[in-house]
């Protein structure tokens, strides 16, 4: 929580998103065009232990609150402490970006206006509340909780972060490629990142591969470098599951460009405005998530005919039509040809 009560005003704000990291990173737009609307405000933002890290060199001169959901704070009594925290500030306005039980009773029960969407959960203790509407980018979702009450205001800006500087991983221009996903059907095949590394390597590029902790990631992390590390020495680098978080943004803040399944370096890519390759099996733009970028920084590899895209709003542990054609028929090349499109330097 937040040390000390001195600085507390009547008519703070707070802005609760307590979902996963790309969630957070997409919520910084919001945030970014709430301090403008507010810019002498105390505006409070309610998130994760890892929304706190990636936020803690925040732009926006935030006030940031850690609910560690899955383990401090879980659970009624981690709930009813937090409520009561939260009603201690003096709230005035809650614009609630997650749409969970939990996080719409922490909105709703602080003795503040509340402001958040009609598909979460319990929607109707809201003040008031508006529809997500469909095809709309979550950029612009938030947005639409602002424009709520502001009909002057047009459009937001995009996700931003910054980071402190770190070691580079390599003195020279160098790729970031994120092969993992929490989500199995949102990874492109292993064996095709592995040909798509090499065809980096081979046009003189230095790949640095970057991913979560986890059994899977690992995994593939581990089969890429066993292949090519032999060979390609110097230039290539696995810190899957090898760093910091800020490590991580510095590392993609840095590079030349990123190559990302729909996941959270995606969107981390598109707050430092890098150049981007983002791949897409089973979902889709009309979903929300797509880059939210200038169209010249940041392209799209998917099968846009496959009809039975999108199949869900996430990901799955395996394509429940059992041939996963949406990312097997993406093929290497195919893929090679958008990366083109990026522009960079010696990659033709
Ligand atoms: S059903 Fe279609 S979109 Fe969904 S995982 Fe399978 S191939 Fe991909």
């Amino acid at each position: 929580m937040v040390q000390g009560l001195k600085h507390l005003k009547k008519n703070n704000i707070l802005v609760i998103q307590t979902a996963f990291l790309g969630d957070i990173v997409l919520a910084t737009a919001f945030l970014q065009e709430l301090r403008k609307k507010h810019p002498k405000e105390e505006i409070y933002f309610l998130t994760t232990p890892i929304g706190k890290q990636i936020l803690e060199k925040n732009l926006f001169n935030l006030r940031i609150v850690s609910f560690d959901k899955r383990k401090s704070d879980k659970g009624i009594f981690g709930f009813w402490r937090m409520r009561n925290y939260l009603k201690s500030l003096h709230i005035s306005e809650v614009y609630c970006l997650h749409r969970s039980v939990r996080s719409v009773l922490l909105a709703t029960t602080i003795g503040a206006k509340s402001y958040g969407f009609r598909e979460a959960a319990l929607s109707f203790l809201f003040t008031k509340s508006i529809k997500r509407k469909y095809g709309d980018h979550e950029v612009e979702k938030n947005f639409s909780l602002l424009k709520m009450n502001d009909e002057h205001l047009t459009n937001s800006s995009g996700p931003t972060l910054s980071v402190q500087e770190q070691i580079r991983p390599f003195r020279e221009p160098y790729i970031v490629v994120c092969p993992g996903s929490v989500w199995y059907t949102k990874m492109w095949p292993q064996e095709y990142y592995l040909q798509f590394v090499k065809k980096l390597l081979d046009k003189g590029k230095s790949v640095l591969l970057l991913g979560q902790k986890s059994e899977e990631e690992l995994a593939i992390g581990q089969t890429i470098e066993k292949e090519i590390e032999p060979i390609y020495k110097d230039k290539f680098k696995n810190e899957i599951g090898n760093t910091s978080l800020h490590e991580l943004l510095y590392f993609i803040k840095e590079s030349e460009a990123v190559i990302s399944n729909d996941s959270s370096p995606l969107h981390i890519a598109t707050a430092f405005q890098k150049k981007l390759l983002a791949i897409f099996g089973p979902t889709t733009k009309e979903l929300g998530f797509f880059p939210y970028s200038n169209p010249s920084l940041a392209k799209v590899a998917e099968l846009e005919q496959l009809n039975c895209r999108p199949c869900g709003a996430h990901g799955h542990s395996r394509c429940p039509l059992g041939h996963f054609q949406c990312m097997k028929n993406l093929t290497v090349d195919m893929v090679w040809k958008k990366f083109l499109e990026l522009d960079l330097a010696n990659t033709k």
